[in-house]
């Protein structure tokens, strides 16, 4: 069966790590009973998220983060059927890019600002990976 995999950016002003906390105990809770798997980053207001599924479930849960009103102007980067998972061993690896992250944020954007609506997929899949490395 393949697998899918999306990658969607959005906005989100003043949330606070309880906030975070929240949305990571119902992502893990929710994703591991549907068997989604993935990473979320958040930068600057930004989140930036990579799930993979099967196409249902990466579907259901997807429509559910769209309308969360926790965040707004999500925008989808990627859609794709693949053959296996970038990041088959979590339920939701959450990534807080801070500290120095400007120069690996300059490999994909030369402001070295995180602005994900900017990135093309491939750059935006990449740099999950490359975030994921970063844990
Ligand atoms: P519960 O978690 O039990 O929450 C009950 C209801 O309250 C939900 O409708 C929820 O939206 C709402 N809610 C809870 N806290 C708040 C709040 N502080 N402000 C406004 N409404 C609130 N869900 C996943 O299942 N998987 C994911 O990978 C995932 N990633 C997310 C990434 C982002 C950036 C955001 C903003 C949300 C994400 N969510 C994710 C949460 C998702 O949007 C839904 O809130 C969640 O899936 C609903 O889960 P639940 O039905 O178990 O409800």
């Amino acid at each position: 069966m393949s697998i899918q995999r999306i990658i969607y950016c959005s906005s989100a002003k003043g949330l606070d790590q309880e906030d975070i906390e929240a949305i990571l105990e119902s992502s893990e809770r929710n994703n591991s009973a549907n068997s989604v798997t993935g990473m979320l980053l958040f930068n600057a207001g930004c989140f930036m998220q990579l799930l993979e599924g099967s196409r249902d479930k990466v579907t259901s849960t997807f429509c559910r983060i769209a309308n969360d009103p926790r965040h707004s102007g999500v925008e989808l980067l990627s859609c794709k059927a693949v053959n296996s998972r970038l990041f088959g061993e979590w339920n939701m690896s959450y990534v807080s890019l801070t500290g120095d992250v400007g120069s690996l944020l300059r490999k994909y954007q030369s402001s070295g600002d995180f602005q994900p609506s900017e990135l093309t997929d491939a750059a935006a899949e990449s740099f999950c990976q490359e975030c994921a490395n970063l844990k």
